[in-house]
């Protein structure tokens, strides 16, 4: 898969991709990162990629000419023009505090394209003709004001890489994590817990111990430790409903939930 960024900030993203997975998936060839300097698609002596609002206002926005010529340069041609092939292998998001939230499932929606050009915002955003022309996406990273779209074109990036084929040792474990794979698309036992020791469905991932198996007058849970996996499982299957119930109770709404996870949930709720 390919990512092309387009910022005026490339420098940004140099120790950002160098580490860990991201720069494997890079070198063993899975992912390639392209940077583009917005900067480079102007013409004026002061390498002006800003002006001021219409209608007045704080700030500045990014202005659309450079940003129309650094996506024609990608052979990125405005919406209108693409055919639905072209729209099927390559996505144009716009990161954007309005945008749409992005979510693991939009993650995975990504993750098939052959290629994602990502737009970073700075000052007071774009002019909103790039987004109408060119943009398929306006993605958020979460409700909060970032000074630009960098940060937020790294975490697409990261999240989407690490679910393509052989990016992570194991496959399955992109689908056994926090926001998982949809329970009816996981191997469920006959009680309807995952067959993985991960969590999955949707729901929050369980807490995860190491050693040593007591730390700070704390004991690892003696589940964990007595090898028996059934008993594991359901245990941690517990600890995702605990947890999701704690800190994301929207996410159960969606949560295709067992009879066995109901009633554990009601229990929770009533202690
Ligand atoms: N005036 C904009 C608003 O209130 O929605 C905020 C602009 S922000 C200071 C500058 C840039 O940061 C945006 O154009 C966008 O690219 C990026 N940005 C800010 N928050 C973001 C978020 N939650 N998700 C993705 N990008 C974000």
């Amino acid at each position: 898969m390919r990512f092309d960024i387009v910022t005026i900030f490339p420098g940004y993203f140099e120790s950002v991709f160098a580490q860990g997975i991201v720069h494997r998936a890079q070198t063993e060839g899975l992912i390639e990162i392209a940077l583009h300097d917005l900067r480079n698609y102007t013409h004026d002596r002061h390498r002006t990629v800003d002006d001021r609002p219409f209608g007045g206002g704080e700030g500045m926005l990014l202005k659309p000419e450079p940003l129309a010529e650094a996506l024609a340069d990608l052979g990125i041609a405005p919406k209108a023009e693409r055919t639905s092939e072209d729209k099927s292998k390559t996505c144009v998001a716009l990161l954007s505090a309005q945008g749409r939230v992005f979510t693991q499932a939009v993650t995975r929606r990504l993750a098939r394209l052959d290629r994602l050009v990502l737009i970073c915002g700075r000052y007071e955003g774009v002019d909103e003709r790039v987004n109408e022309l060119y943009c398929d996406l306006e993605l958020s990273i979460g409700d909060y004001v970032l000074s630009g779209g960098e940060p937020a074109a790294a975490v697409v990036v990261d999240a989407a890489m690490r679910l393509l084929p052989g990016v992570l040792g194991n496959e399955a474990s992109s689908e056994f994590e926090s926001f998982g794979a949809a329970d009816d698309e996981i191997d469920l036992d006959l009680d309807g817990v995952p067959r993985s020791q991960h969590g999955a469905g949707g729901l929050l991932d369980y807490p995860q111990y190491t050693r040593p198996a007591e730390f700070g007058g704390l004991r690892a849970p003696e589940v964990l430790l007595n090898g028996d996996h059934a008993q594991i499982r359901r245990w941690r299957r517990e600890q995702q409903l605990r947890k999701t119930l704690k800190n994301r109770p929207d996410l159960l709404q969606r949560a295709a939930l067992s009879v066995e996870d109901r009633r554990m949930l009601e229990q929770m709720q009533k202690a």
